[in-house]
C-alpha cells in the first residue's frame, strides 16, 4: 500500500473543531479595526524577490536563511511572502495610494517563513497585519497601541500581554549610535557570540536583539540608543508616552528593543507574553517612514504592526467562549417519497429562513438511527418526514433539548414555527 502523503512540516490544518475560535477571535478584529475606520486590503501570496531584500533587508534572518524563494518557469525569482509590509506598500505605490492621501489599512493571511518548527513558531502563519500611511503626528502610532490595547480587552486576554516601547530615532541619529555601538562591541569582543560576531559587520543594532542568554550581559550594558536622541524624535516619544499614559495604558519602555526588521525608525513596540516560552511577542511594529523611499516613493510616512494569529489563539485557548451550534435543525427522511420531497422542503425553508442551519441528513437509515445523529448534530429541532407525513404535505417537529411532544405539522406550519423559534 502506497504511504500516506503528510502536511509539510510546520504547516497546519485548522480542523472544523478549532475553526470556530478562529472565526470568533477574527470577527472580533474585524469590529475593532473598523471601529477606527480601517480597510481591508487583499495582496498576492507570492512577490518578486527583490521587493523583500530591498525592504526588510539583505542582512535579516529573514533574507538570510527563511525566505522560501524558487524560480518560476521563466526564470523569475520569486518568494512566498515571509511579512505583509513590504507588498503592502508595494501594492499602494503602484496604485498610486500613496500621493498626498492618508490610508489606514489592515490585511490578513498566510506568511511563509523556514524556520525550526516549535510551538509559536511553523513555517507557514497567519498574520493580521495593520499599515497606516500618510501621518508623520505622534498620534497615530498611538492609535495603533489603543487599537491593539482594545483588541485584547474583547478578546478577554488584555492580562496576559504587555506593551514594550522604545524610540530607535532618525535614520541619522541611528548611524551616529550604530558607530559607537560597534565601538563598545569591538572591546568585549570575547564575550560575543558567532552569529553576533557576524552581525558586528553587517548590521549590529540586531546584536541587540540576540536571544542568547551568554550575552545578556555585555548587552545590558551597551550604550542606549535613546540616549543619544534628539529633540525632535524624544518629542516624538514623549507625545506617545503620555497618550498612553492618559488613558491608562501601562508599558515598559525597553531600550534594547530593536526589532528585527532593517526599515524601522522612532518609534518601535512588542506586545509580548510570558506564557508562551521563548515565542512570547505575540505583535510587533512601529513607524518605517523610510521604507517608502528605498521603494521607489516619495518621502512620506508610515507606521504599522503585525499581530501573529497562532500566537494570538494559543492565549484564547483556556477562555470559556460561547458555542454556536453548527446546526440548528436537522431533517430526518425514512422512505423513498420523503427522501425526495425533504430535499425539496429543505431548500423552502432555507428560502424563508434566512441564517438558519438546517442539515439534511444525506446518509439515512431507522428513523432510530438517524435521531441518534439529529442528537449529536447539536441542533434544537429534528423534522421528521417519513413517506405518510410526505403524501398528506406534513411533517412531524420533534424538540432534542426539552420534553416537548413530538407534533405533526402542515410544512406550512413548520416553516411557520421555525421562524417564531429562531426569530432573534
Ligand atoms: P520572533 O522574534 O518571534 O522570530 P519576528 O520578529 O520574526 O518574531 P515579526 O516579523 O515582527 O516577528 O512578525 C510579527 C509577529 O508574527 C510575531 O510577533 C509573531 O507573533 C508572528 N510570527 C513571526 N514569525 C512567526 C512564525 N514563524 N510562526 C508563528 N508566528 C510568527
Ligand atoms: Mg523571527
Amino acid at each position: 500500500m502506497a504511504n500516506n502523503i503528510q502536511a509539510i512540516r510546520g504547516m497546519h490544518d485548522v480542523l472544523p473543531d478549532q475553526t470556530p475560535l478562529w472565526q470568533y477571535a477574527e470577527k472580533i478584529i474585524r469590529e475593532v479595526l473598523s471601529g477606527y475606520g480601517y480597510s481591508e486590503i487583499r495582496l498576492p501570496i507570492v512577490e518578486k524577490t527583490e521587493l523583500f531584500k530591498r525592504s526588510i533587508g539583505e542582512v535579516t534572518d529573514i533574507v538570510e536563511k527563511e525566505m522560501y524563494t524558487f524560480d518560476d518557469r521563466n526564470g523569475d525569482s520569486l518568494t512566498l511572502r515571509p511579512e505583509g509590509t513590504a507588498g503592502c506598500l508595494r501594492a499602494c505605490l503602484e496604485h498610486g495610494l500613496l500621493h498626498n492621501q492618508v490610508h489606514r489599512l489592515w490585511y490578513y493571511g498566510a506568511m511563509y517563513r523556514h524556520e525550526r518548527p516549535q510551538k509559536g513558531r511553523y513555517r507557514q502563519f497567519i498574520q493580521l497585519g495593520v499599515e497606516t500611511y500618510g501621518m508623520s503626528a505622534p498620534d497615530i502610532d498611538a492609535e495603533l497601541i489603543l487599537l491593539m490595547d482594545r483588541l485584547w480587552k474583547r478578546l478577554g486576554i488584555r492580562d496576559k500581554v504587555s506593551l514594550q516601547l522604545n524610540s530607535l530615532g532618525s535614520i541619522a541619529e541611528r548611524l551616529v549610535y550604530r558607530d559607537s555601538l560597534v565601538s563598545y562591541f569591538q572591546q568585549h569582543l570575547e564575550q560575543l557570540d558567532e552569529d553576533s560576531l557576524r552581525r558586528l559587520k553587517t548590521n549590529p543594532l540586531r546584536i541587540l536583539d540576540t536571544k542568547n542568554p551568554a550575552m545578556k550581559d555585555v548587552v545590558a550594558n551597551a550604550p542606549e540608543l535613546m540616549a543619544t536622541l534628539g529633540e525632535e524624535s524624544l518629542t516624538h516619544f514623549k507625545t506617545i508616552t503620555t497618550l498612553l499614559d492618559n488613558v491608562g495604558i501601562g508599558y515598559e519602555i525597553n531600550t534594547r528593543l530593536v526589532r528585527g526588521l532593517d526599515y524601522y525608525s522612532k518609534t518601535v513596540f512588542e506586545w509580548v507574553t510570558t506564557e508562551l516560552g521563548s515565542q512570547g511577542t505575540v505583535c510587533a511594529g512601529g513607524r518605517y517612514d523610510g521604507l517608502i523611499e528605498q521603494l521607489g516613493g516619495k518621502p512620506n510616512h508610515a507606521v504599522g504592526f503585525a499581530m501573529g494569529m497562532e500566537r494570538l489563539l494559543a492565549l484564547m485557548e483556556t477562555l470559556e467562549l460561547p458555542v454556536e451550534p453548527v446546526v440548528d435543525v436537522y431533517l430526518i427522511r425514512v422512505g423513498e417519497q420523503a427522501t425526495q420531497q425533504g430535499f425539496y422542503l429543505a431548500e423552502a425553508i432555507r428560502n424563508q429562513i434566512a441564517g438558519l442551519k438546517l442539515q439534511v441528513d444525506c446518509v439515512g437509515g431507522s428513523f432510530k438511527s438517524q435521531f441518534k445523529k439529529a442528537d449529536k448534530s447539536g441542533a434544537s429541532y429534528a423534522l421528521i418526514l417519513g413517506d405518510d407525513e410526505a403524501s398528506r404535505g406534513e411533517v412531524s417537529i420533534k424538540s432534542l433539548r426539552d420534553q416537548q411532544e413530538q407534533q405533526v405539522l402542515s410544512q406550512t406550519a413548520a416553516i411557520e414555527f421555525l421562524q417564531i423559534a429562531f426569530l432573534n
